[in-house]
């Protein structure tokens, strides 16, 4: 019983978390800057911050992870980091030589106040950016929000310091992509080939975060959305952003700078937000859909009416963040499951609102997202009422260990699995698989508590 305090009454808490179902902004500030090709991201604060990003990407995505530091010591955290993130510009272009270096703040250098802007601008005065070379930058102080949030800034700091409006719009669809595996963004490039649809997906971390194995050190792996892609998104017809929480501000900055209209869609995870996308990519490509995708989303019908008796009634526990678990949620009544305790660390009015809709024909479920939103509060709540399955991301594995839950790993972060960089959880490949991973712990748990007599050889 790792978990052995964790009570069942429930008390009222305000200024207390305890196992937070979230972390800190800058991760997905860095996080989405790994999605420009040939970009360094950079951590202005300490070093330590900016190693505990690294190794939570690194153990995510079993990759290594580039980033630099500013190296605040105590001279910058008192007198400012200025001086510290002008010499780091100035020796990251002259070592490490990347098209662009994505700025991004820490709880310290937005204690003292440094003014990123200013100190770029500064920058770029001083001669220290190289011609055709680019500082961007994002504001993410980690005592409010989450790393969805400083993923959300980062991607609205491309947009409004990326793109650019000739005046002639193109054919082409801006895709934004919200908080999101690599392996789900070639899933969306896929689906967008396969449609012969025009578009720019930006972030995109395929074949940066999930590069094959060469035996040879590609310090810029060839993936990520280009500066001139980035760019041309200006001059887009139309952009689609996947996710209200972490891709609709930078759809909204694009709309602002340079009139590109948008829709936002949830992150097509499941049946019915998959065939939204698929809907909205078509009338927005103004292509149909082609036969092979209605094809595979067949397949995914025809094994949920396969296996409906295994799913139906059973109760779900589901954490983690905000664009992933709302379409994940409906996905599971889909189903026929019980989806009945729904946390996520991520403050932020949209999920309620959204979760409100879906969850019109599930009043029984419990929801909450924000800092009081944790672990600790999920746990209670599967103490009072009990749960067939749990899913979440590694952390959820001591709930799942003291209660004996069958457990699904989904979301950010998975430290002790792979697979979640590789295959889709997006579209109806995506759907597919969370149906797999859904049946297989459910049956495995169905075989170890079987009594002998019904313990079965076919289910
Ligand atoms: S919470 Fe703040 S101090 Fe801690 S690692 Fe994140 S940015 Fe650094």
């Amino acid at each position: 019983m790792l978990l052995r305090h964790t009570s069942k009454e429930v008390m009222a808490r305000e200024g207390l978390t305890i196992n937070p179902a979230k972390t800190c902004q800058p991760i997905g500030a860095m996080y989405a800057a790994l999605g420009i090709h040939g970009c360094l991201p950079h951590s202005h604060g300490s070093q330590g911050c900016c190693s505990y990003h690294r190794s939570t990407l690194t153990r995510h995505y079993k990759e290594p992870v580039m980033a630099s530091t500013s190296s605040f010591t105590e001279g910058a955290s008192v007198f400012g980091g200025q001086a510290n993130l002008l010499a780091s510009i100035e020796t990251i272009f002259s070592v490490y030589d990347p098209d662009v270096i994505a700025v991004h703040s820490t709880c310290l250098s937005e204690t003292i106040g440094d003014d990123l802007q200013q100190i770029t601008k500064k920058a770029k005065d001083d001669g220290k950016i190289p011609e055709g070379k680019y500082v961007i930058y994002a504001s993410t102080p980690s005592f409010v929000g989450s790393h969805i949030t400083g993923y959300a800034n980062m991607v609205t700091g491309m947009a409004e310091q990326f793109a650019v409006s000739t005046g002639e719009k193109t054919d082409q669809i801006n895709i934004v992509a919200g908080w999101m595996e690599p392996s789900d963004m070639r899933e969306i490039k896929s689906l967008a080939s396969l449609m012969d649809a025009k578009i720019v997906l930006f972030p995109d971390t395929s074949d940066v975060l999930d590069a094959p194995q060469t035996g040879k050190h590609e310090f810029y792996p060839k993936g990520g959305v280009t500066i001139d892609e980035l760019r041309s998104t200006g001059d887009s017809k139309c952009s689609l952003a996947l996710g209200c929480m972490s891709a609709e501000p930078a759809a909204i900055a694009l709309d602002k700078k340079c009139k590109v209209p948008f829709e936002t869609l949830d992150m097509p995870i499941g049946l019915s937000a998959t065939d939204r996308f698929i809907m909205a990519l078509s009338k927005a490509a103004g292509k149909p859909v082609p036969a092979s995708i209605t094809a595979e989303r067949g397949r995914v019908v025809d094994v949920m009416a396969d296996m409906e008796q295994y799913f139906y009634g059973k109760k779900v526990a589901l954490f983690g963040d905000p664009d992933q678990i709302m379409p994940l949620t409906e996905f599971l009544l889909d189903l026929g499951m019980k989806p009945v305790h729904i946390v996520s660390g991520t403050p932020g009015n949209r999920f309620e609102k959204r979760m409100k809709e879906i969850l019109e024909r599930a009043p029984y479920a419990n929801f909450k997202n924000g800092a009081q939103a944790d672990m600790f509060l999920l746990h209670q709540w599967i103490k009072n009422e009990p749960v067939d399955l749990l899913i979440g991301n590694t952390y959820g594995k001591y709930i799942a260990r003291d209660e004996d839950i069958p457990f699904v790993r989904f979301g950010f972060p998975i430290l002790d699995r792979v697979g979640h960089s590789y295959f889709p959880s997006v579209g109806y490949s995506g759907a597919m698989r969370l149906i797999e991973k859904i049946l297989g712990v459910l049956m495995d748990q169905q075989d170890r508590m079987a009594l002998e007599e019904k313990f079965e050889l076919v289910m």
